[in-house]
């Protein structure tokens, strides 16, 4: 799944190609993909809207349009927005034309176009269909995906917050990490990665951690997380840029779907278990519990 450095890619990208251009089509082959109203009406509602600024907030990317309106983009499992053209065909599937990298078979499940006044679209790809879009006021959509309730931005979050937010925890500490409530940004991939770079069991509960190891910890997080987002994400699974190009960080990952590699630090075999459903790394000497 797309993680704070995917997603905040996407949006630097986004950015630089398609702020102040105006919507003027929409077109769907998965209208279950608009969240909280019918396609029709969100059709109308994104017709004829400019595009202000993009902005990120946790993994979910925004879209903020003239007049207080906000599109919501949620990725989920194997979501990523590309841009540039492609057929709109009344049935069927979407084509990129003269495409390059956007024409390979991992974009091109596309479900959801955008049209914009230039003839440039901007195009969801989206394998498994999870990822969810949702238009309304700005104020409306931060209540209905409910806003108020995501932690801190990993990228910003403090070492008293991360201090004060473990040590209110039994839980697994790579389950307090994933938790979008206490920080916000990390998932899977990249909770792997900072708990071998901080040597911090996975299953460990987050009240258990020492001082020296929350310190450890949060240096892991920022230097894992800037050193992703300037390889621009990982994309060992679905994830591509707005090119449809791969990020760089799934070279250089750490230990995340290296299952029974040695490990970069000591060389045992990395180990995987399941910790609240989701899969785990670790090595079995650098991250004893
Ligand atoms: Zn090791």
């Amino acid at each position: 799944m797309p993680e704070l450095p995917e997603v905040e890619s996407t949006v630097r990208g986004l950015s630089q190609l398609v702020t102040g251009r105006k919507i003027t089509d929409v077109w769907s082959d998965w209208p279950k993909i608009v969240r909280g109203k019918d396609f029709k009406s969100f059709q109308k509602g994104i017709i004829g809207r400019k595009i202000v600024s993009l902005s990120r907030r946790a993994k979910n990317i925004l879209f903020h349009l003239d007049e207080d309106f906000l599109l919501l983009v949620h990725l989920k499992m194997t979501g990523h927005l590309m841009v540039g053209q492609w057929t709109l065909p009344d049935k069927g599937a979407a084509q990129a034309i003269d495409g390059g990298a956007l024409s390979e078979k991992v974009n091109g499940y596309i479900h959801m176009i955008l049209v914009l006044d230039d003839g440039r679209m901007i195009a969801l790809s989206d394998l498994r269909k999870f990822a969810k879009v949702r238009l309304g006021k700005e104020s409306e959509v931060f209540k209905e995906e409910k806003f108020d309730q995501i932690g801190p931005e990993a990228t910003e979050i403090t070492l008293l917050e991360l201090s004060k937010l473990a040590s209110k925890s039994k839980k697994a500490i790579k389950s307090v990490l994933m938790d979008q409530e206490k920080i916000a940004g990390i998932g899977n991939i990249y909770s792997d990665d900072i708990l071998w770079k901080a040597k911090i069991n996975p299953l460990r509960p987050a009240l258990s951690l020492t001082d020296k190891e929350i310190k450890d910890l949060f240096e892991a997080i920022k230097s894992i997380l800037s050193l992703a987002l300037k390889l621009r994400g990982t994309s060992i699974s679905d994830y591509r840029d707005v090119f449809g190009e791969k990020g760089g960080y799934g070279d250089q990952r750490l230990i995340y779907r290296r299952d029974k590699e040695p490990c970069k630090r000591c060389g045992s075999s990395i180990k995987r278990i399941k910790i609240g459903g989701r899969s785990a790394r670790y090595c079995p000497i650098c991250q004893k519990i």
